[in-house]
């Protein structure tokens, strides 16, 4: 048997309606603030991750599903979608549009992670992007349309937003020699990746979530007491934007996140609900990025959510609904009868199921039951000489006669759609 690959899983029918819920919100939601759906290509260039995410980062150095195709070119399956969408608003000149120009995408993203629950190898982001614009309020807006995102699903009470500012380019280096002195004499007490974190990327140290290293990150220097002048005014800001709408945050000065291109505003949202995996959503500002990609010096920030975790915080909430009606034909002539009104109240938007003709009404009626129809329609020899089909309501075992001429029209009321066609 040929079994889904390790960390990649099928979204199987039981659990598709949470998806789509999940997926409806984030739509709703960002569009009312705005933002409209891009889709980028699944895979790219290598070289734009490698540019774009940060050659340092886990992510580029470790867990990218890399090949050479068979024009010889090198390809990654996306591992975010940032990089992806900022290449596309580059390469269609969306620069020349009103700003900010707001842009959301959904899907998949492949990392070469280890897997466990609510970590995946293939997972599925929402992700926003806000180009063009550096003011403050930006990105308090930002930050409010991901809490209005939880809010839609009622998850908003079960999650923390944790803020914070990571300072400019420019000054962050102050910062970061800062951490290295304090760093060093408590070099043995921190984890080998650590150790090597000290000499290329000591801010990731922050993030390392490695239990041994957690005393030695906590007593670190705030990089708040680091920013400049214009850094903290800028963070004051967005704060004061965040208090002004009513967003609850706590400020997190530890908080750095995994990618390399961050400035400024960086942000996430937490459970505690799915152990070790509690990051939901993440973001932050990304002002050098888009020139970095050889693009305009525009400045952008962004978030993505992890669609599986809040589909995992939902629960078993949501279920299928069964269809309206199992139409029970008892023989080929009321098949033929009943396919039309099956169609018709299916174009109706009423969902009904069929049986064939092939299967006595006590196994039909127990097949109704399963599938959690409401009502049953039958439609015999004795009922087609009548002109007739009997309506069993499922849950009392009622029963009336509807002629079947009208029976399309009963389907729709019972379903309670529309009676006009929704499709020709
Ligand atoms: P990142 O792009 O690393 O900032 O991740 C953003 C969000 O995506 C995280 O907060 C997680 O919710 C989710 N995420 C990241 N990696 C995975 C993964 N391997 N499996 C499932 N969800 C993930």
């Amino acid at each position: 048997m040929i079994k889904a690959v390790r960390g990649v899983r099928d979204i199987l029918p039981s659990e598709t309606p949470r998806w789509q819920r999940v997926e409806a919100a984030a739509r709703r939601v960002f569009e009312a603030y705005g933002y409209r759906e891009i889709r980028v290509p699944l895979f790219e260039r290598t070289e734009l991750f490698a540019r774009g995410i940060g050659d340092e980062t886990d992510i580029v150095k470790k867990e990218m599903y890399t090949f050479e195709d068979r024009g010889g070119d090198s390809l990654t399956l996306r591992p975010e979608a940032t990089a992806c969408v900022l290449r596309a608003y580059i390469e269609h000149g969306f620069q020349v549009e009103p700003k900010p120009v707001r842009l959301y995408t959904m899907g998949p993203m492949f990392r070469y992670e280890r897997p466990q629950a609510g970590r995946y190898r293939q997972f599925h982001q929402a992700n926003v992007e806000a180009l063009g614009e550096t003011h403050p309020a930006l990105d308090a807006e930002v930050i409010a349309m991901l809490m209005d995102f939880f809010g839609a699903l009622g998850l908003a009470g079960r999650l923390e937003l944790r803020v914070n500012s990571i300072g400019d380019t420019g000054t962050r280096p102050v910062y970061v020699s800062r951490l290295v002195e304090y760093l060093g004499p408590h070099r043995s007490e921190l984890c080998g990746e650590c150790q090597a974190r000290i000499d290329r990327n000591p801010l990731r140290i922050l993030d390392c979530k490695t239990p041994g290293c957690q005393p030695v990150i906590e007593k670190a220097p705030s990089i708040l007491d680091s920013l400049s002048p214009e850094a903290t005014e800028h963070f004051d800001s967005v704060r004061r934007s965040l208090d002004a709408m009513g967003v609850e945050y706590k400020v997190a000065p530890r908080l750095v996140r995994g990618l390399d291109y961050y400035v400024r505003t960086t942000f996430e949202v937490l459970t505690t609900e799915l152990g070790s995996q509690n990051a939901v959503a993440g973001g932050g500002r990304y002002d050098g990025l888009i020139a970095q990609l050889d693009g305009p010096a525009d400045p952008g920030i962004g978030f993505a959510i992890g669609l599986e975790r809040v589909v995992l915080l939902l629960g078993d909430e949501a279920h299928a609904a069964g269809p309206v009606a199992l139409l029970i034909p008892l023989g080929e002539a009321a098949l033929q009868r009943l396919l039309p009104a099956a169609r018709r109240a299916r174009q109706g938007g009423v969902p009904v199921e069929l049986g064939y003709g092939i299967r006595k009404l006590p196994r039909e009626l127990e097949r109704a039951n399963r599938l959690g129809a409401e009502w049953a329609v039958i439609a015999g020899d004795n009922e087609l000489a009548r002109g007739e089909a009997v309506i069993r309501e499922m849950s009392t075992g009622a029963q009336r006669h509807v002629p079947l001429d009208t029976l399309a029209e009963e389907l729709l009321r019972l379903g309670g759609a529309r009676t006009e066609p929704r499709y020709t």
